[in-house]
C-alpha cells in the first residue's frame, strides 16, 4: 500500500487551521458533525466528491479556500470550537457515571473482527456484522472502555455495486490507497514499525500494522499488500468475504494468529479475547501455542486461554459457511499442531463437525469450545442458536451448562446515526447532556414534551433532503447509462415513504411486498393515500438467488402501476444507510422468522422517529410494544416458506391498508399534522433509543462478558 508522506502530499494549512489534519487522522469528526461541517463549508462540492472524507479533503484542497476559511472570523469561531469539543474529549477521564468503565481498571480488551464499518470512505465492511463492530469501538470510545482492535485493511474491501439496465448487478473492485485513509503507520514504545509474519501453507507472508484512531480507541489493521509477499499471496488475500476456501483461511489465518502478534509487537497484553464472529477464532490457537512453548501442557494452555475469551455469535449462515475442510486444516497447520504438542486428531477435536461428505472444522465450533462466555445478539437468536449449538456442544465435548450462551441484543452508537437536525431538537427538550443519560428510559420521557406539529414538520423536512438525494442518486446512474433522467419517475414529498434497505439474502424476503402485485399496485396508488417504497441493498456476488432478487425488484419498479412508485438505489453503503434511515416515514423488514440474528438499520431508523413495520424476527418481538411501530404475521412457525411467505404477505398488505396508510393520511388536524402518527413516531423514539444503543450493549458486555 502506497504510504503518506505526510508533509509533502498536502495542500500546506495555514497556521491558523493547521488541526484541521489532525481533528482528519481521529474518526472521531465521523460521529460530531460540526467537526465534519468544518471541511465541508470551505468547499462544499469538493466534500461530496471526497465522498467526506477529510484525509482525501486537505489533500485535493485549493489553497485559495484554506486561507479564506482561516480568514473568516465566524469559521474560525466555529474550528475552535471544534477543537476545544476535541481536546476536552480526548484528555477528559470515566466519571462515576461510568462503573463500567472503572469495573475494568487494569484490564486490556482486544477485539478481533474482520470488518469494522466506520464511515462510508473505509470500506473495510460489509453489513450489519461490521457496522456493529463499528459502532462498537465508537462507544468504547465514549464510555472510555480499555479495549483495542484489530482487523484487515483490505486494498480491495467489499465490493461497490452498479446495476445496468436490465437489473443486473455487477461487482467493482476499487484499490484502497493508503493516502486516502486516515491510517498511520503503528509503531512500537522504541519507534519501530510493526510487521508480523505468519506461515500460510509453507509460506510466510507479511503484514505491515497501521492504526486507525477511533476516538480514544485505536484500530490496529494488518494490511498484506506488501513486499516481498507475493502477488498470488495478495490476491487471495485482498478482498472481504471471497469465497475461495483458501483464501477464507489465509486470512482467518492472517487475523487471528498475525492479530495476536501484532499486539505481543506492540507490547500489548490483552486480558480479555474478545472474538466478534468466528473469522478470528484461531487466535486462540495462538494463545495456546505462546504458553505451550514456554512449557505448559497443552489441557492447561487450553484451559487458561478460555478462562480470558468470549465470543460473539452473529448469523446462524455464517456459522454453516465457515468450516474448513480438513484437507485444508492439514494443509495449513500440519506444522502448527506439532507445536502445541498434541497430533492431528485432538487438534482437529478442536472444532470437529460432522457433515454427510466428512469432517469439517467448525470456527464456531472451536469459539465456542475456547471461550468462557458467548453471546446471542438477540433474544430469539439466542433461543435459535441455543437449539443448534448446546446440544451439539453437549454431545461432542460433553460440556454442560456452565457455558451457557447468553442474549445480548446490539444495539447502535445513537451520535452516528441521529439525523444533526433531531439531535438539536433533543438538546433542546432533553438538555444538551441528554448523551450522557442515554440508557435512563425516563429521561427519555421527555419527548413527549415536544409540540406534534414541530416533529412532524422536522421529519418533513428530512423526507425533502432525501428525496432530493435520492433523485441526484437516481440521476447519476441515468448519466452513467447514458439514459435520459426524465424517463426517471420523480419521488412525490406527500407520499408515505417506505424504506427497505439490507443485503439482498434469500431469508431477508425483499420481494415479499411483490406477492400479490395487483394488491400492491392498488396500495401505492390509492386517491389522496400515495405509498412509495424505496430499496437498496448488494447481494454476494456469489449468490445467484439474491442478485435475482435485484433483477426482479428493478424491473417492477419500470412497470406501469409501479414506476414512480418503487425506487431502487445502487450502492446500498453507510452512507445510504444514514439518509435511508433518517429521511423515510416507514422502516420495513421481511425476514422469515427465526433467521435474522438481530437486524439493527430499524434501531437506527426508530431514534430518528421513523418506525418499524417488521416480521417478529430479530430485535423487534422484544422492542416492539403495540404502540412504537407494526407488526408483521404472528409467532407462527411453518413448516413451508411458501406457506410462510403468504401468509406473512397478507399480513403485511392488511396492516399497511386498514392500520398504517390511514394513520398517515386520515387523521390530520386544521394544521395538516397526522397527530396520531407523530405519536407513534414518539413511541419509537422513547422505547427504542435508551435501549437498542450500543451504550446499553457495551455495559452488557462489561456485566456479563468481561467481568463476570
Ligand atoms: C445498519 C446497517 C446494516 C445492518 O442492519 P440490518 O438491519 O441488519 O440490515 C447493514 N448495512 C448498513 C449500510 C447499515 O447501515
Amino acid at each position: 500500500m502506497f504510504e503518506p508522506d505526510l508533509e509533502w502530499f498536502y495542500t500546506p494549512l495555514p497556521r491558523r487551521i493547521l488541526r484541521l489534519r489532525h481533528i482528519a487522522y481521529n474518526l472521531w469528526w465521523s460521529w460530531y458533525p460540526e467537526a465534519q461541517w468544518l471541511y465541508r463549508q470551505i468547499d462544499p462540492d469538493l466534500w461530496e466528491t471526497v465522498y467526506h472524507n477529510p484525509v482525501r479533503f486537505l489533500r485535493r484542497v485549493r489553497q485559495r479556500r484554506l486561507e479564506q476559511a482561516a480568514g473568516n472570523p465566524s469559521y474560525v469561531q466555529q474550528y475552535d470550537q471544534v477543537i476545544a469539543a476535541f481536546d476536552a474529549y480526548m484528555q477528559s477521564s470515566a466519571t462515576s457515571e461510568q462503573p463500567a468503565a472503572t469495573a475494568l481498571a487494569g484490564q486490556t480488551i482486544a477485539y478481533f473482527s474482520a470488518e469494522f464499518g466506520l464511515h462510508e470512505s473505509l470500506p473495510i465492511y460489509s453489513g450489519g456484522l461490521g457496522l456493529l463492530a463499528g459502532d462498537l469501538l465508537k462507544e468504547a470510545s465514549d464510555s472510555h472502555i480499555p479495549l483495542v482492535a484489530v482487523g484487515f485493511l483490505y486494498p480491495q474491501g467489499y465490493f461497490l455495486q452498479r446495476i445496468d439496465e436490465q437489473g443486473q448487478q455487477h461487482a467493482e473492485y476499487p484499490r484502497l490507497h493508503g493516502v486516502d485513509v486516515p491510517i498511520i503507520p503503528a509503531r512500537t514504545a522504541a519507534g519501530h514499525e510493526v510487521i508480523v509474519d505468519v506461515e500460510l501453507a509453507g509460506r510466510i507472508t507479511y503484514a505491515k500494522v497501521y492504526r486507525i484512531q477511533v476516538g480514544r480507541v485505536p484500530l490496529f489493521l494488518m494490511d498484506i499488500d506488501i513486499h516481498p509477499n507475493t502477488t498470488q499471496n495478495r490476491e487471495l488475500l485482498a478482498k472481504l468475504y471471497t469465497d475461495d476456501e483458501q483464501g477464507r483461511i489465509a486470512q482467518e489465518i492472517m487475523l487471528g494468529i498475525g492479530g495476536v502478534r501484532l499486539l505481543r509487537q506492540l507490547g500489548i497484553q490483552p486480558t480479555i479475547w474478545h472474538l466478534n464472529e468466528s473469522h478470528a477464532a484461531f487466535l486462540v490457537l495462538e494463545v495456546m501455542r505462546e504458553r505451550v512453548s514456554r512449557g505448559m501442557p497443552f489441557a492447561q494452555a487450553m484451559q487458561t486461554v478460555r478462562q480470558h475469551t468470549v465470543f460473539t455469535t452473529h448469523s446462524p449462515s455464517d456459522s454453516e459457511r465457515n468450516i474448513f475442510s480438513t484437507d485444508s486444516i492439514k494443509q495449513f497447520f500440519w506444522r502448527y499442531w506439532q507445536q502445541l504438542g498434541i497430533n492431528y486428531d485432538t487438534f482437529l477435536n478442536l472444532a470437529r463437525t460432522d457433515r454427510p461428505h466428512g469432517p469439517g472444522f467448525s470456527m464456531t465450533a472451536l469459539a465456542l469450545q475456547c471461550s468462557r462466555r458467548s453471546n446471542a445478539v438477540s433474544q430469539l437468536h439466542g433461543e435459535v442458536v441455543r437449539d443448534i449449538w448446546q446440544r451439539l456442544m453437549a454431545q461432542a465435548y460433553q460440556s454442560s451448562t456452565d457455558r451457557a450462551i447468553l442474549s445480548i441484543t446490539n444495539g447502535v452508537h445513537t451520535a452516528s446515526w441521529l439525523a444533526p437536525e433531531l439531535a438539536q431538537l433533543y438538546d433542546a427538550y432533553l438538555g444538551v447532556d441528554w448523551h450522557a443519560q442515554l440508557t435512563d428510559p425516563a429521561h427519555w420521557q421527555r419527548i413527549y414534551d415536544i409540540p406534534n406539529d414541530v416533529l412532524w414538520r422536522l421529519r418533513r423536512l428530512l423526507k425533502h433532503q432525501l428525496l432530493l438525494f435520492v433523485r441526484n442518486r437516481i440521476q447519476q446512474r441515468a448519466q452513467r447509462l447514458g439514459q435520459d433522467p426524465l424517463v426517471w419517475p420523480v419521488l412525490e414529498e406527500d407520499a408515505l415513504t417506505i424504506g427497505f434497505a439490507r443485503r439482498f439474502a434469500g431469508y431477508k424476503r425483499a420481494n415479499l411486498l411483490f406477492h400479490d402485485i395487483d394488491r400492491l399496485k392498488h396500495l401505492l396508488n390509492a386517491p389522496g393515500r400515495p405509498v412509495q417504497v424505496i430499496f437498496a441493498g448488494k447481494a454476494h456476488p456469489e449468490d445467484t438467488a439474491g442478485q435475482q432478487v435485484i433483477r426482479e425488484v428493478y424491473q417492477r419498479s419500470l412497470e406501469p402501476g409501479l414506476a414512480g412508485r418503487i425506487v431502487l438505489l445502487e450502492e446500498y453503503d453507510l452512507m445510504l444507510g444514514r439518509e435511508l434511515v433518517k429521511g423515510v416515514d416507514l422502516w420495513l423488514n421481511t425476514p422469515r422468522r427465526r433467521h435474522e440474528a438481530s437486524g439493527t438499520s430499524g434501531q437506527k431508523a426508530s431514534l430518528n422517529g421513523v418506525p418499524t413495520i417488521s416480521t417478529l424476527d430479530g430485535w423487534w418481538p422484544e422492542a416492539y410494544n403495540g404502540a412504537n411501530g407494526w407488526q408483521i404475521g404472528d409467532e407462527h412457525e411453518y413448516t413451508s416458506n411458501e406457506e410462510q411467505d403468504q401468509h406473512d404477505a397478507q399480513s403485511l398488505y392488511d396492516t399497511l391498508e386498514s392500520q398504517v396508510i390511514p394513520l398517515f393520511f386520515d387523521q390530520r388536524d386544521s394544521a395538516d399534522v397526522p397527530n396520531e402518527w407523530v405519536q407513534v413516531c414518539k413511541e419509537a423514539i422513547v422505547t427504542v433509543t435508551p435501549q437498542y444503543s450500543t451504550r446499553r450493549m457495551l455495559s452488557e458486555y462489561v456485566q456479563r462478558l468481561y467481568t463476570e
